[in-house]
């Protein structure tokens, strides 16, 4: 069997050894006869994987006492509706437009303002910017009676980035954040946040899971009009479970938390994603064959577009990259060109070999 180095934004790669154990105990979890996937989930085996996955989790993101960790469905798509449901209230939303999916977020939320009652206003965008760098403090216009401040910290399609905490607006409202596509890929403060959402095919797992950290304050201020399964109060008090929860995706994500535990916590993984996106962009910015558009402040350690200057290349490049193992590099339509994900599973030797790959089809194609 050969394993590939596979770039994709999501569904991406998992660390191995948790593939490994996963395919270990697919027939016989831990000697029950059964697998993850045909328990009950009701039942005390589930309850502790359930229970196991959110401790490590807790731990890992040093999550406080007074904030709910909730494992739903639906994707990161189903929070852009979620999260106006739940905590617009009939007030003001503020929403951050800094690349694609912050600006899917905030059509949502304005679809529904007319059902939800309230307002949504967008409080700063860098569309004109062509979504190259972060906001700037005197593009701002924030509402300080804003319900919440929604805004995407890690723009998976534009590669742009808000990693440094005095980076965040300090507005004093909630800051709601989809960090789907970098969250555990370093240390949180979480306290800084009212909500934290994150789809689970990047950094956590399999897809459809979303993880939702969520304060307790924000709990019970739905709109009459939420489903009850997607209020997160009657989700919280339930335990995630008022239905029947993805489980094998939530076994899964707890294989990673404990592997996230192995490699030494968040801090330990930062490390080598820095390693990994210097190694990268370094090689970038000393080439003339390539090019990397986001500004140096605001670039993705995940997320890393590039193009060729001689876009003609493409399809080489991109054949090329995938006779020697290396693919999913294509970038979203949207923004053309290459994209490398570099998410937590990603090793510096997969960064390496396509270091080395671009190097030498720089030299033959220059
Ligand atoms: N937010 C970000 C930052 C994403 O990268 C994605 C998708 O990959 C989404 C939201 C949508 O996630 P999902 O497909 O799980 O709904």
């Amino acid at each position: 069997m050969t394993r590939i180095y596979n770039f994709s934004a999501g569904p991406a790669a998992l660390p191995e050894p948790v593939l490994r154990q996963a395919a270990e105990e697919m027939l016989d979890w831990h000697g029950v006869g059964c697998g993850v996937m045909e328990m009950s989930h009701r039942g005390k085996e589930f309850t502790s994987i359930v229970a196991q996955a959110e401790a490590d989790l807790r731990e890992l993101l040093a999550i406080p006492d007074n904030y709910r960790v909730l494992f739903l469905q639906g994707g990161a798509t189903q929070q852009f509706a979620q999260i106006p449901m739940n905590l617009l209230a009939g007030g003001s939303a503020d929403y951050l437009v800094t690349g694609t999916w912050s600006k899917k977020a905030y059509g949502e939320a304005k679809h529904l303002v007319g059902a939800l009652g309230g307002a949504v206003r967008l409080a700063g965008s860098t569309e004109t910017a062509g979504f190259t760098r972060l906001l700037r403090t005197e593009e701002l216009d924030l509402d300080p009676r804003a319900r919440y401040l929604h805004l995407c910290t890690n723009e998976t399609i534009h590669g742009v980035e808000l990693r440094e905490v005095s980076r965040l607006p300090d507005t004093g409202v909630p800051l709601v954040a989809d960090m789907s596509s970098h969250i555990l890929s370093r240390p949180l403060d979480i306290g800084r946040y009212g909500l934290i959402y994150a789809g689970a095919q990047k950094n956590i797992g399999p897809s459809g899971l979303v993880v939702v950290i969520v304060r307790e304050d924000l709990l019970g201020h739905a709109s009459p009009v939420t489903p009850t399964i997607m209020d997160y109060r009657v989700m919280a008090e339930n335990g995630s479970m008022l239905n029947t929860p993805p489980t094998y995706a939530i076994y899964i994500a707890g294989l990673v938390f404990r592997w996230l535990k192995a490699q030494g916590g968040l801090a330990a993984v930062e490390a080598n994603n820095i390693a990994k996106s210097d190694l990268l962009y370094d090689f970038l910015d000393a080439s003339d064959f390539y090019d990397n558009r986001v500004e140096h402040d605001s670039r993705s350690r995940m997320n890393i577009p590039f193009l060729l200057r001689d876009d003609a290349l493409n399809d080489a490049f991109l054949a090329g990259a995938k006779a020697a193992g290396l693919t999913q590099l294509k970038g979203h339509k949207s923004v053309g060109g290459m994209r490398a994900s570099i998410y937590n599973a990603m090793p510096l030797a997969g960064v390496q070999a396509l270091v080395d790959y671009m190097r030498d089809f720089s030299a033959r194609n220059g």
